[in-house]
């Protein structure tokens, strides 16, 4: 009997359906790092929240006209950052970046456009200073009331900033999606230096989805490894369960063989299967199914690329979805060399993007794309998509390109007008 591959959109629509968004909880400032903004972030205040000078120099008061170059102005006195000043001010203030604008002056002369004058104390402008210059008015760089960051934002140092700057202390944020990660195989070893027995090999899956998921926005719930032991199995989903996690992935043990018994255990679980194959490669015999209580199950191949392409095509949607971020979309990137395909399969490439001295992007698929090499995709910084019914494509074709996570991805500089 022959098997018709699914098509990978078609999977993704089917993961995108069973994916649920997480809930909106609140988050403290100092923890925002790394989260999707669910609410706009709305400055009650204004930012600067006072008038104060942009230079070192001397604060002056004057009407529309410009104050003239050869003017002098006594000195009154000296406002630092910090100063509070009540009052009216006349003539000149010696002003230092920062300090609040003393009450009924408009303008600020930089220092090294006066000179100073003893008996008495004054200055002279060697320029003319108009209303309002050097001047940073309360609200110019956030007014009090505006919008400041979109819901679906990634949180990143420079929002840490703006949200200190407003004395945000608390922001509405995605829940991380809860996940638990099995690797299978009775070949894999986990601790580094315990030496290999003949037959195995060490476990490089576990640590990649582990390092992995939390960049993706998932909280890492639990992950063990267990041999090709279906009862085992079993056991390690109820402590992932048991764990929390909404979403398991498991590694190795759904393909052909005669120890892939994963779709076995499966079905002893009474999941429901809701694919099993998809015309991909590398990667191809990727399940996805959910359990009677709701957990969704990705099961992954075994072979570390196919793990990598999995997790990021398949398994980083379904936790787009779960944050509330829409469909990733790719950059469109020109092949650095032409690639030939059979028009049968999606295949992902480890690839790398570079900037030529022309300043002008490339996309390269690097050598040894064979799933079960690991070292082309550590020198990688993107992957291509090459779609199922492409073939040939000769040198220069534009060709889509993600970033090695959904979340390090390119596509957060497409403009929001787009
Ligand atoms: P499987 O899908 O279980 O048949 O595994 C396919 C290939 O991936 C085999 O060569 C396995 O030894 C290898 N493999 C499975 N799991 C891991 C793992 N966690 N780390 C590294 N290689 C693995
Ligand atoms: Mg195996």
């Amino acid at each position: 009997m022959s098997h018709a591959l699914l098509d990978p959109a078609d999977a993704l629509q089917i993961i995108r359906e069973a994916s649920t968004q997480t809930p909106t909880e609140s988050c403290p400032g100092a923890a925002v790092l790394g989260r999707i903004l669910r609410q706009p972030v709305v400055s009650a205040s204004d930012l600067p929240p006072f008038d104060n000078s942009a230079m070192d120099g001397y604060a002056l008061g004057g009407g529309v006209e410009p104050l003239r170059a050869g003017s002098e102005w006594g000195i009154e006195g000296e406002q630092a950052a910090g100063d509070a000043m009540r009052g009216n001010a006349h003539g000149a203030w010696e002003i230092m970046t920062g300090a609040r604008m003393p009450d009924g002056l408009d303008r600020v002369i930089p220092l090294e456009q006066t000179e100073r004058l003893d008996n008495p104390p004054r200055t002279r402008l060697l320029a003319d200073v108009a209303a309002g210059q050097n001047v940073r008015f309360a609200g110019s760089d956030v007014a009090a009331g505006t919008s400041v960051m979109a819901a679906g934002t990634l949180l990143a140092p420079q929002h840490l900033m703006l949200l200190a700057a407003l004395g945000v202390d608390s922001v509405q944020v995605a829940a991380r999606p809860r996940v638990a990660v099995l690797c299978t195989g009775r070949e894999l070893v986990d601790h580094p230096t315990t030496p290999l027995a003949a037959g195995q090999i060490r476990n490089s899956n576990g640590p990649f989805l582990t390092a992995r998921l939390p960049l993706a926005g998932a909280d890492l719930t639990h992950a063990e490894t267990v041999g090709d032991d279906v009862d085992a199995f079993v056991a390690a989903v109820a402590r992932a369960r048991t764990s929390g996690a909404q979403v398991i992935i498991s590694t190795g043990a759904v393909s052909m063989g005669r120890y892939d018994f994963v779709p076995v255990a499966l079905q002893q679980l009474g999941a429901q299967v809701l694919f099993h194959k998809v015309a991909i490669r590398p990667g191809k015999p990727l399940l996805f199914a959910r359990l009677p209580d709701g957990t969704l199950f990705f099961g992954l191949p075994g072979n570390p690329v196919a793990v990598a392409v999995g997790l990021r095509f398949f398994v980083e949607p379904a936790l787009r979805t779960m944050l509330g971020l829409s469909p990733e979309r790719p950059w469109q990137v020109p092949l650095a060399a032409a690639y030939s395909k059979k028009p049968r399969l999606d295949m992902y490439l480890k690839s790398r993007l570079e900037i030529n001295r022309q300043g002008q992007l490339a996309a390269i698929a690097l050598t040894g794309q064979e799933s079960y090499r690991i070292r082309p995709l550590a020198e990688a910084n993107a992957w291509i998509r090459i779609p199922l019914e492409a073939s040939e494509l000769p040198a220069g074709s534009p060709v889509d390109v993600y970033g090695p996570g959904h979340l390090e991805s390119p596509s957060w500089v497409w403009s929001s007008g787009e």
